[in-house]
């Protein structure tokens, strides 16, 4: 798949001049403050399209373990917890089912952007075997389900259900939990696993509230207006629409071919292009998945694959895809440098030149798949490659070679306005039916904002209190002054790009091993140490700051819009040693059986 970094040429200084041009196009004053939420005016919009709220009395009772959220954070450290004897776990959850972004994102062509295997967890606990390298959402959202069948995290679970409060109890030594459905219940543990993009965004275009045809965002996809299904049938009722899409992230990517065949005309509102390399998707074949699932297989996937895109060199890649390719350019080109000579700054370079070589690559291939010039000059991507989220399609650039799609391009201005009939973009009207936001998710606000509650610890101290001078945990998933919670999140634990429910089912273990030891010790609380907490982040801020999305980067939720992430960001990042080093460290605290740091009260 993979051209050798060096069969491709390139011109390192004007490539770089060109990616600051690119970048200085679009940054814009307003940064995230663009954007607005699906609520106020826009509240039809955030509804559940898909399943019906049902009526149900308030919840007044205490559980063991409640945990907000229920996608796969949730789902994982039930089915942890449940395995440990821990027996009334609650999930309290937002969707009408468990899935998280896996329930909201239904719309057409929802895929796995990471290999199957190493994606969907508890493969062996569950008896799943993928059907296809990447697996469509579909089979991830009832992967979701089984897990919460398998595991019996239906029983106690909350669906359509917010949490408005949360708020320790010091005298009881139970957190008292809050919801929008009037419930008040208490449980002795609480977690968190909310997720980082689940609050949908709208670009605050002027008049867009004015729009009079069919809008809606990707998340809350409206087949009863397209036709078609979340399995891929055709959106049978779009034949007679002109229809607008706004984006073109990794949500436009895998729904723009689906529109171009469905909709009579498509206009594709383009501000900057995605990179998309190949996809290569293909079934998984059950012998070879026979041959390959023994025991301790999905963990020395899991492994192999993060070993992949850390700074060793592994024998073997077990993925082998766009995601471990970069990884394996960068130590062809380290390769040629002699070990005595590895310096910080011939390693950049040899990451550089590697990300160079993939850049002109994709963007050749953007050239050679559009059949228009234009157009495919106009979806070639000018920044480093993890400055945005890498795409991988085998349909997408193809998708501009239907006679009725029409690339937008705004020269990195994005749409103008909204208006009764459509959209305006460099000064022309686009008159449409219907007009589809691709515009993504909340990345710069606060947690707190994000979450919708504001945890209060001992003593009434507030997380946003408690976090005021930037993040603080012991390993990523406790904090002190907060007795008995947990976090499920990658920031001071393995990171940022490394495969996420790999780093979710390595915090399940470590919850599920210290709820079940203070359990069995009988204790009524458990919480790191003021050391213990203080030394973690100490030793998070001594590594290397964050490596994605910096300040040169064309401006996105990466690098919160180009306006960076301030101060507080220095400890915003992963373990300094790596994901898998990381994980080892974990294990062998956990492992050890000493809780070293935590003090059980
Ligand atoms: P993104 O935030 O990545 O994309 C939003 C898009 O809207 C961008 O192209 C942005 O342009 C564009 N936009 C915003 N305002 C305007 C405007 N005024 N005019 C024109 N365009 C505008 O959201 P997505 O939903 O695509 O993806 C979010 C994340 O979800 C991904 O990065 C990924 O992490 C995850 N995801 C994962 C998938 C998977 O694993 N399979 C699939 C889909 C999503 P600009 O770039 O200029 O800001």
């Amino acid at each position: 798949m993979a051209t050798a970094a060096r069969d491709i040429s390139f011109d390192k200084e004007a490539l770089k001049q060109k990616y600051a041009e690119e970048r200085d196009k679009r940054l814009r004053s307003d940064g995230s403050a663009q954007y607005v939420r699906l609520e106020g005016s826009f509240d039809e919009l955030a509804a559940d399209p898909y399943t019906p709220v049902a009526e149900r009395e308030p919840v007044h009772d205490h559980v063991t373990f409640a945990f907000i959220g229920g996608g796969f954070a949730g789902l994982v450290v039930g089915a942890r917890l449940k395995a440990a004897g821990i027996d009334d776990v609650r999930i309290i959850e937002k969707g009408g089912d468990f899935g998280g972004t896996w329930y909201w994102n239904r719309y057409p062509g929802a895929q796995c952007d990471t290999a199957s295997m190493i994606y969907m967890p508890l493969l062996e606990e569950t008896g799943h075997m993928p059907t296809e390298k990447y697996a469509h959402a579909p089979e991830i959202r009832d992967h979701c389900s089984r897990i919460g069948h398998h595991f019996g995290l239906y029983d106690k679970a909350l669906f359509h259900t917010r949490v408005t409060g949360l708020d320790w109890d010091e005298e009881r030594s139970v957190w008292v939990v809050r919801t929008d459905r009037g419930d008040e219940f208490t449980a002795k543990y609480v977690g968190m696993g909310t997720g980082p993009l689940h609050v949908a965004k709208l670009p605050g275009l002027p008049g867009i509230e004015d729009f009079k045809g069919k809008s809606f965002h990707t998340s809350r996809w409206d087949y009863s207006y397209t036709g078609g299904n979340p399995e891929g049938a055709a959106l049978d009722k779009l034949g007679d629409k002109r229809v607008a899409i706004i984006g073109t992230g990794a949500t436009a990517v895998q729904c723009v071919p689906h529109l171009a065949k469905g909709a009579k005309e498509l206009f594709v509102f383009q501000r900057t292009p995605s990179s998309v390399d190949v996809r290569a998707n293909g079934p998984i074949d059950e012998d070879w998945f026979a041959g390959v699932a023994e025991e301790g297989w999905q963990r020395k996937w899991q492994d192999n694959f993060a070993a992949n895109l850390g700074v060793g060199f592994p024998a073997e890649d077990l993925v082998n895809d766009g995601w471990t390719d970069l990884a394996k350019r960068m130590r062809a080109n380290l390769k040629e440098v002699p070990p005595s000579e590895w310096t910080p700054a011939k390693m950049m370079a040899a990451f550089e030149d590697a990300d160079f070589a993939k850049m002109e690559q994709i963007r050749q291939r953007a050239q050679e798949v559009v059949d228009d010039p234009t157009t495919g000059e106009n979806l070639k991507a000018w920044y480093r490659q993890l400055c945005k989220r890498p795409c991988f399609h085998d349909e997408y650039l193809q998708a501009y070679n239907e006679p009725g799609t029409h690339l937008i391009d705004t020269g990195g201005q994005g749409v103008e306005r909204i208006t009764e009939k459509g959209v305006i973009a460099n000064g022309v009207e686009y008159e449409v039916d219907c007009i589809i936001y691709a515009s993504g998710f909340e990345v710069g606000t606060s947690y707190v904002s994000r979450s919708g509650f504001d945890m209060a610890g001992r003593d009434g101290v507030t997380l946003s209190e408690r976090w005021g001078d930037g993040m603080r945990t012991f390993h990523g998933n406790q904090m002190h002054g907060f007795p008995n919670a947990f976090m499920v999140q990658p920031a001071q634990a393995a990171n940022f790009i490394a495969n996420v429910p790999h780093n979710i089912v390595d915090h399940a273990d470590t919850i599920a091993a210290i709820v079940s030891h203070a359990e069995k010790a009988g204790a009524k609380t458990v919480e790191p140490t003021e050391e213990a907490e203080q030394a973690w982040v100490d030793f998070i801020a001594s590594g290397p700051p964050r490596a994605i999305g910096s300040g040169d980067c064309t401006p996105g939720y990466y690098n919160n819009e180009g306006e960076g992430w301030g101060e507080n960001s220095r400890v915003f990042v992963g373990d300094p040693r790596g994901a898998l080093a990381y994980w080892a460290h974990m294990d062998a605290w956990r492992n050890s059986g000493k809780f070293e740091g935590l003090e059980f009260g």
